[in-house]
């Protein structure tokens, strides 16, 4: 039996573990297979404050992991399958590591970049398909690139990929964006950024030699086109990692765990979330660490008031 468990490994996860360690509570963590999480598919993390020459997202991850461990957080690799939150302690089903249980959970198992399902978009991702710009950006130098989407992500994908690209077309499936103005102001400013609205994505089309391109249809007309494209960028939202709670954790309407304002508490009492899976207007790797640090002391709280209520029972 654990005192608690850690779901994830991202700055909000490994923030709690460092926070936890270091008040002995001996967090053991659940590494998925992802470790570091969505900090690790970036390059450059240069807004994290304390490191002003900008530091690698993969480095910053590994950083935060060592700290945890040198406080005494373990760390186990193994995805959480299904949850007993019925009743204490609780436990999780994780496969490669059976059954573990804990007086106190904290998740933090972030959020995963949606795809389309289109013809095409698995087969080629690392092939010219991604969902990383600042990522993949730096491979298509001089190339034709293509991103998907309307929202701000969209936006500040298109912005940075012409940093490389002799040209980004923006193809969004409604004629109007869902980006805020400034962001749409500075893409639309930009020369080469083209605009291809009101198109709905219908397939990845690739040769022998990479991508050819994105074949949609032009909602007014009906008619079909091929864009040509080296690379195609899906921009269209994240998904909230929250379908191994099998509804036993309050969410909103996009699975976004729901936790009581300005704590980490949800609403099973021992358990904490964190980070970008409650997340659905920060979504910093500092703001995810934030809270993170909230989770962990909201958690000790309750396992001392546990603590405290069995020694007066
Ligand atoms: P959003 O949900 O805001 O936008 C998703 C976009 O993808 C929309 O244009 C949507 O179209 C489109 N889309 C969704 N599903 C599909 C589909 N199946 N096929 C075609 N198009 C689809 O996600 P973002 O990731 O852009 O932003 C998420 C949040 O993060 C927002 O709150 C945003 O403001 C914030 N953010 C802020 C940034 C900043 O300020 N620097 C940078 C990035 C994000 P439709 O509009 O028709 O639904």
């Amino acid at each position: 039996m654990h005192k608690t468990i850690i779901i994830g490994t991202g700055p909000a996860g490994l923030t709690s573990a460092i926070y936890l360690a270091r008040a002995n509570m001996e967090p053991l963590v659940i590494e998925g297979w992802q470790p570091g999480g969505q900090l690790t598919t970036t390059t450059e993390v240069e807004n994290f404050p304390g490191f002003p020459d900008g530091i690698l997202g993969s480095e910053l991850m590994d950083n935060m992991r060592k700290q945890a461990q040198k406080f005494g957080a373990t760390f186990k690799t193994g995805s959480v399958k299904s949850v007993d939150f019925s009743k204490r302690p609780y436990t999780l089903e994780v496969e490669g590591l059976g059954q573990l249980q804990a007086e106190s959970i904290i998740i933090s198992t972030g959020a995963s970049a949606k795809y389309l399902g289109i013809p095409g978009e698995q087969e080629n991702i690392g092939r010219g398909v991604s969902t990383c710009a600042t990522c993949d950006g730096f491979f298509f130098r001089g190339k034709k690139l293509i991103v998907i989407g309307g929202g701000d992500s969209a936006m500040e994908e298109a912005s940075f990929l012409t940093r490389f690209a002799t040209e980004v077309r923006v193809v969004n499936r409604r004629e109007e964006l869902r980006a805020s103005k400034i962001m749409q102001d500075r893409a639309r400013g930009n020369e080469k950024v083209a605009w291809s609205l009101n198109r709905t994505p219908l397939e990845v089309v690739a040769g022998e030699n990479g991508l050819q391109g994105l074949r949609v249809r032009n909602n007014e007309t009906g008619a079909e086109e091929l864009l040509e494209a080296d690379g195609v960028f899906v921009a269209i939202g994240h998904t909230p990692n929250t379908g191994f709670l099998g509804g036993q954790i309050e969410t909103d309407a996009q699975g976004y765990i729901l936790v009581k304002p300005g704590t980490s508490e949800t609403n099973i009492p021992g358990v904490f979330a964190c980070g970008d899976v409650q997340d659905t207007t920060y979504r910093q790797a500092i703001t995810a660490a934030g809270s993170g640090c909230m989770a962990a002391l909201d958690c000790e709280r309750y396992l001392e008031a546990q603590a405290h209520e069995a020694v007066h029972a």
